[in-house]
């Protein structure tokens, strides 16, 4: 069986669908969704699709080879997310044309369910505590919530004092045996994140994340001197390569490549290979859509240090559309006291409702929000 054509997708809310047609009729797909970056996204798909059309559909690993090396410049959100997407889609046609879930292909189930975590609260505002009662109430035992809004390189304590009450305001609502994940986004300078981490050591927070930037993780061992909790990071991270220095420094507890930008669902089950080997869990990232959660879930389930998925259903970026809208059967991702049970079906296990992406296609791209401070700095988003 050879590829025979691709077709690109850009569908609301921000996400990019990349649909793989095969000589033999199976027809594959994956997302390749990078997110208010997708012109470029398509731009690298199509170059690369002069290497893979009449390739054989079954050689993923050779293909990945090909194409992330055969370019001489590698790595990155960009090419990444473009190999990405063109892996999942490899492996949901090796699936339908074997008649098995990926994740009996790599492995067999390793778990009988899994848990999942939802957003709750935006970027700002108080209502984080208000919704994920909302959340636990739906039947979900975990949640992530942003930590701050936009902060000074230094900033005041009274901003960490807010952070604390938000936080405690969450714990309340939903009691001591539900998760909470606070996220640093990335906003929070060096300075500040040890002291934030120290200030919500307390809440007894499932994980932290991106207390800093990716580019600054030699900072992280500094930070977990000053927390209990769990350190989490990786969703601006590529390849094995790129998460080798972060598993030698030691200072992260949990790594969340993201299946659209990493490399793929063969890349980041390697990924995860290497954390258990310097015993780090994984929590795939996936605020995306319906195709990179599933791509997620085939992954989770057959890798033992994989514990908990993100879920972006009702992510207050999905305004215009949210997780289920493009699934022939919104039922899929059905969970169960806050867990999800395998897929059973073939590939990536979902059926799309093409119908829908393709009156969908139109839609622009998404526009990454912009903060300045009160002195009219930018700050991080
Ligand atoms: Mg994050």
């Amino acid at each position: 069986m050879k590829i025979q054509n691709i077709e690109l997708f850009t569908v609301p809310p921000r996400w990019l669908f990349l649909k793989m047609t095969t000589d033999e009729g199976i027809t594959g797909w994956g997302e390749a969704t990078l997110e208010g970056h997708t012109g470029p996204v398509e731009a690298v798909v199509k170059e690369m699709a002069g290497y893979f059309i009449g390739k054989p559909t079954d050689r993923i690993e050779d293909l990945w080879q090909a194409l992330y090396r055969s370019g001489f410049y590698r790595g990155g959100p960009v090419l990444m997310s473009a190999i990405s997407g063109i892996d999942q889609a490899l492996w949901d046609i090796r699936g339908k044309q074997l008649g098995q879930p990926v994740y009996q292909l790599l492995g067999g189930l390793v778990r009988e369910k899994l848990k999942v975590y939802v957003w709750v609260g935006g970027n700002r505002g108080t209502t984080a505590g208000e919704d994920a009662a909302a959340r636990v109430k739906a039947g979900y035992r975990a949640v992530k919530m942003n930590a701050t809004a936009n902060l000074e390189w230094i900033d005041s304590g009274a901003k960490l004092d807010e952070t604390a009450a938000r936080v405690q305001a969450v714990r309340e609502a939903v009691g001591p045996e539900v998760g909470i994940a606070v996220d640093f986004h990335g906003r929070v300078h060096k300075g500040m994140a040890k002291a934030l981490a120290r200030t919500l050591d307390p809440f007894k927070l499932l994980f932290i994340e991106e207390p800093v930037l990716p580019e600054n993780n030699e900072a992280l061992a500094a930070i977990q001197q000053h927390t209990s909790t769990p350190i989490a990071t990786g969703e601006r991270m590529y390849t094995r390569w790129g998460f080798k220095k972060l598993l030698e420094q030691g200072a992260a507890d949990i790594i969340q490549p993201d299946l659209s930008h990493a490399g793929g669902i063969w890349e980041v089950r390697k990924i995860a290979a290497m954390a258990e080997a310097y015993d780090v869990a994984v929590a795939p990232h996936c605020p995306l859509g319906p195709i990179a959660f599933a791509a997620c879930l085939q992954l989770d389930f057959c890798t033992p240090n994989a514990f908990i998925q993100e879920s972006s259903l009702g992510i207050h970026y999905n305004i215009s559309a949210d997780l289920l809208d493009y699934l022939a059967d919104p039922t899929i991702f059905a969970f169960e006291a806050g867990y999800v049970k395998p897929p059973s079906g073939p590939g990536l296990g979902i059926e799309l409702n093409e119908e829908k992406i393709r009156a969908a296609k139109a839609a622009g791209d998404w526009h990454r929000p912009s903060w300045r401070n009160e002195d009219g700095a930018l700050a991080e988003w």
